[in-house]
């Protein structure tokens, strides 16, 4: 079995999940599992190896980036900071607003987590319409650092998420 057929295998689906006529895809199972967690992050690893020559800080969202975010950044040697809905960091704060499909939502970090001309890599559990890495892109913009790409474990093609995250590319390890 490949890395990717395991971390295929440990992905679950429940419907009408937050709500009626929402398919949500559930990755529990992977933190459940050793060797699907390691297989997740050796095919991070491995994609920001190729890919990247030089990276500074990983940035994940709030919530599920901050499962697999500490375990690459540590993996890789560089440090995590953390993108969290309002009103969860101490002192002094940036923040983004951004639409969600009912209502507004807004995207804060620590004003001093990154420098401008650092290189950052973004990580989230799941790709759907793009609003929330699009609102930390923006964060990374306000704060000059350069956003080298995004990553998800997940993205749900239809939503068309990538073009919301444009012009950052996003790179994903299951489709659907
Ligand atoms: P977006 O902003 O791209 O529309 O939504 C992505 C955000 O919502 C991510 O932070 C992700 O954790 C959460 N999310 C939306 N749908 C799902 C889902 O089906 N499964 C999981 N695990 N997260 C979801």
């Amino acid at each position: 079995e490949s890395k990717l057929q395991l971390v295929h295998r440990h992905i679950r689906a429940f419907p009408d999940f937050p709500k009626k006529g929402i398919l949500f895809r559930d990755i529990c199972p992977i933190l459940k599992d050793p060797a699907a967690l390691t297989a997740v992050i050796d095919l991070f690893e491995e994609h920001v190896k190729k890919n990247h020559k030089r990276v500074d800080l990983i940035a994940g969202l709030d919530a599920r980036g901050f499962l697999f975010g500490p375990l690459l950044a540590q993996r890789m040697g560089v440090g995590f900071v953390l993108i969290r809905k309002k009103g969860k960091l101490p002192g002094a704060t940036v923040s983004v607003a951004y639409d969600l499909e009912y209502g507004k939502a807004e995207a804060e970090i620590q004003a001093d987590a990154v420098s401008p001309g650092q290189k950052v890599l973004l990580i989230d559990d799941l790709l759907a319409t793009g609003g929330t890495l699009y609102a930390a892109c923006e964060l990374m913009r306000q704060q000059q650092a350069e956003v080298l790409g995004c990553m998800v474990v997940i993205e749900l093609k239809e939503l068309n998420g990538i073009d919301r995250v444009k012009p950052h590319s996003v790179f994903s390890l299951v489709q659907y």
